[in-house]
């Protein structure tokens, strides 16, 4: 008779934002990848939904994910986004990762100023500004291709709004290929210690396990201590997905290479 399976070495809590209205474009797949890398690793991730109306204390979790969303979804999570805003800044600022993606990437920064010219207020993570540009305006579709810190980072991009860095905000990448933050100054993203927020949906992480494996490491060394580290993992199928997404990305007219 086999005992019961011996506890996992590492436990890690992972606070996933209005999962139902924050989900465009499939950004659920984010929270897929980081399931599956721990999982195959022996990590135990256990995943809080986080709704409108919902306690929330970023202090009791190691990762916080939020997902895209239309004008609409973003002005229905807004109000209560922004009462959780002083404790998630806090809580980066104490080195919780983070990975929030276009309409909830716009949110962690100052505002967003929408189709319509209505202002919906963000909780100021990020110094950073989004205006859309109207409705006539072209929306910023397609494959993307980024060099950030992590190495290329590829993804998918459809937003409306142009995002605008403030002079000492770091982005997460430089744009090869797509738009990125407003399809002028060659940024994509933002980030502040280890949050990162991004435009890429596709959804982004499936296809970048660099940046999945850093968000881990960074979750497990806050909790567990500075010597933690993650045993590598065979990434052929991410990293034959990563290449796949980068090919789509060359042949956008588009680009800075
Ligand atoms: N509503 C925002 C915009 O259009 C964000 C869209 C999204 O999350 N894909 O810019």
């Amino acid at each position: 008779m086999t005992g019961p399976a011996p506890a996992p070495r590492y436990q890690l809590r992972l606070a996933h934002l209005y999962p139902d209205v924050m989900n465009i474009y499939g950004d659920r797949g984010n929270v897929l990848a980081l399931r599956y890398r721990c999982q195959v690793r022996g990590i135990e991730l256990k995943v809080t939904d986080v709704n409108v109306g919902d306690p929330f204390d970023p202090a009791a979790f190691d990762l916080v994910l939020m997902g895209g969303g239309q004008d609409r979804e973003q002005r229905r999570i807004a109000e209560d986004l922004v009462a959780k805003g002083p404790a998630i800044r806090a809580a980066v600022d104490d080195g919780l990762p983070a990975l929030v993606v276009c309409g909830g990437f716009q949110l962690w920064g100052h505002r967003y100023v929408d189709h319509e010219g209505g202002v919906i207020p963000g909780i100021s993570v990020f110094d950073l500004e989004t205006r859309h540009p109207g409705p006539r305006a072209d929306r910023c579709i397609g494959d993307v291709v980024l060099s950030t810190g992590a190495g290329d980072v590829v993804g998918f991009e459809n937003h409306g709004g142009r995002t605008y860095l403030g002079p000492g905000q770091e982005p997460f990448g430089r744009v090869r290929r797509g738009f990125g933050n407003n399809a002028e100054d060659g940024t994509e993203g933002a980030r502040r210690g280890n949050a990162i927020g991004t435009y890429l949906h596709g959804s982004l992480l499936p296809k970048n396990p660099a940046i999945t494996d850093e968000l881990l490491l960074a979750a497990l060394r806050r909790r567990y201590g500075a010597d933690v580290e993650l045993p590598p993992l065979d990434d052929a199928a991410e990293q034959a997905a990563h290449r796949s997404a980068e090919a789509i990305a060359a042949r956008r007219s588009r680009g800075a290479d």
